[in-house]
């Protein structure tokens, strides 16, 4: 890949309407903010503090990773003083009551119990229900307020076969219960023929987890049991009617990912499971070849499957592992160059949308307006392609685009809050960065030309 090449211009009017239509996006969210940000309640006051002070982020995300291991209020307040009260980790109030104090007394117990409930009001914001049974109402709700979506079972990687069974076995119960949405008056098409409503269940599945031994040293077998596995889950979802998307993760396993989809939707059995998805970042350098891969794939398959562009989630893990071990990192070190490539890869999936139908996963208002904007340029419709975010993290942005007859999708995880751990703190790290997007759209100056000038590479 060579640098210049990369560069495109868009054509004046292109950028022009990119940048009215954004506009009217940022006019329409206004001052409104995600449920999880709301400073009436200790999880947003407690995301606000984060955004101000690194140093505060850093020992409060850290002691969240580890609570679900504390079982004692006095393990909790030692633990809450051994992180919040170090230098430079400054806090104000009732924290501060709750720091240094005897691991035994009264004032321990209340601690806890405080930060047991931030905490769980946090994940509330991010996770549906800790089953899906619970689930179904907030569902349902979604879809009353005109929004579609997928539902993932969080649980991150699997440390024994026992593990990976139940994880299994999860999905394919999930599948028996959401079945429920088909009876639902709210889950008629949202938008008329979109192939994305073709069914309103539709479930995200995070393979890694469904294999213990999952490793790329260990490629062949990876591949070979998590296509098995996948099978029975995509089995199951034929019978209910549910869409399906492959979730993609790091780079050492994303190999292992992209190869067992393609081994499983090339199964004479799954030639018609209507548009299985697979899920694409662009900050990987690789993305665009993996793209035209999988564009190349949907040829062969003579059907098309769906294509969620998304960034990538695992950025500071992988570029602090690169840098540990001296590898050159696989992903863009300039957030801007993985703005560029998203719009080059939006580009690429539009104008092959009859192999690949396109999802835009994001929550960042230039990208998603450019990926709207050059769709129509091109001469689709709202039917064509749709616009996915995350549950919790983008309320005002969802309704913005919905109400203006988009199909938005919302990724929704379901799950206890001990694996839930570790996807709400990703998701804290990630949306309280100083470069994201959120950061800027919800909390910093509304800075809207700034925050819709187009990209460039930078690398
Ligand atoms: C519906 C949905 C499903 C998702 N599914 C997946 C999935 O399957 N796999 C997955 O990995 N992620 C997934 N994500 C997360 C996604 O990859 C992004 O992390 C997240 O959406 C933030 O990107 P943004 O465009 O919303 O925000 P922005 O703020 O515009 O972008 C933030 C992103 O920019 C990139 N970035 C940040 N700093 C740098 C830097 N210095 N150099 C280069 N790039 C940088 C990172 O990818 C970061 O996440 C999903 C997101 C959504 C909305």
């Amino acid at each position: 890949m060579n640098a210049p090449a990369r560069q495109y211009e868009n054509s004046p009017q292109l950028e022009d309407s990119v940048k009215t239509f954004g506009r009217e996006i940022f006019s329409a969210i206004g001052k409104e903010q995600p449920s999880t940000f709301n400073k009436d309640y200790w999880a947003g006051r407690i995301m606000e503090w984060s955004m101000s002070k690194p140093e505060f982020k850093v020992n409060m995300f850290r002691l969240v990773d580890v609570l679900p291991t504390l079982t004692s209020s006095a393990a909790i307040a030692t633990h809450v003083s051994e992180y919040l009260s170090k230098p430079g980790a400054e806090i104000s109030g009732l924290l501060e009551w709750g720091l240094n104090i005897n691991p035994n007394s009264l004032r321990a117990k209340i601690t806890s119990a405080l930060v047991r409930k931030s905490v769980r009001e946090m994940a509330a914001g991010f996770i549906a229900g800790e089953t899906p049974k619970e689930a179904l109402k907030p569902l349902r709700r979604l879809r009353k307020n005109r929004l579609s979506f997928t539902v993932d079972l969080l649980g991150e990687f699997s440390l024994s076969e026992k593990e990976a069974e139940v994880y299994v076995n999860r999905y394919l119960e999930a599948l028996e219960v959401l079945g429920d949405v088909h009876g639902w008056e709210e889950s008629a098409p949202l938008v008329t023929d979109h192939p994305g409503e073709s069914s309103a269940l539709c479930i995200s599945v995070k393979l890694t987890a469904l294999y213990s031994q999952c490793n790329a040293l260990n490629f062949d077998r990876s591949v070979s049991v998590l296509s098995e596995r996948l099978t029975r889950i995509v089995r199951e979802a034929q019978k209910k009617r549910a869409l399906l998307y492959v979730d993609a993760e790091d780079s050492g396993n994303n190999p292992i990912i992209y190869q067992t989809f393609k081994n499983v939707f090339s199964q004479p059995e799954f030639k018609d499971f209507p548009h299985p998805g697979i899920v694409i970042q662009a900050y990987a350098k690789s993305a665009e070849a993996t793209l035209l891969d999988f564009i190349q794939f949907a040829k062969q398959r003579g059907a098309p499957i769906a294509v969620r562009l998304v960034k990538g989630a695992y950025w500071d893990h992988e570029t602090i592992l690169s840098a540990q071990n001296n590898w050159p990192s696989p992903l863009f070190a300039k957030k801007e160059s993985t703005d560029a490539n998203y719009e080059k890869l939006s580009r690429i999936l539009i104008d092959n949308h009859e192999h690949c139908l396109p999802a835009f996963g994001s929550h960042n208002v230039r990208s998603l307006c450019y990926a709207c904007r050059y769709a129509e340029s091109r001469g689709l419709s709202t039917k064509h392609f749709e616009l996915q975010m995350l549950y919790g993290m983008a309320e005002p942005i969802a309704r913005a685009f919905s109400s203006k007859g988009y199909l938005v999708r919302l990724y929704v995880p379901l799950g206890e809050m001990l694996p839930g751990m570790g996807y709400l703190v990703r998701r804290l790290l990630e949306n309280t960065s100083n470069e994201s997007f959120l950061r800027h759209t919800f909390f910093d100056s509304h800075d809207v030309d700034r925050l819709l000038a187009a990209p460039k590479f930078l690398e």
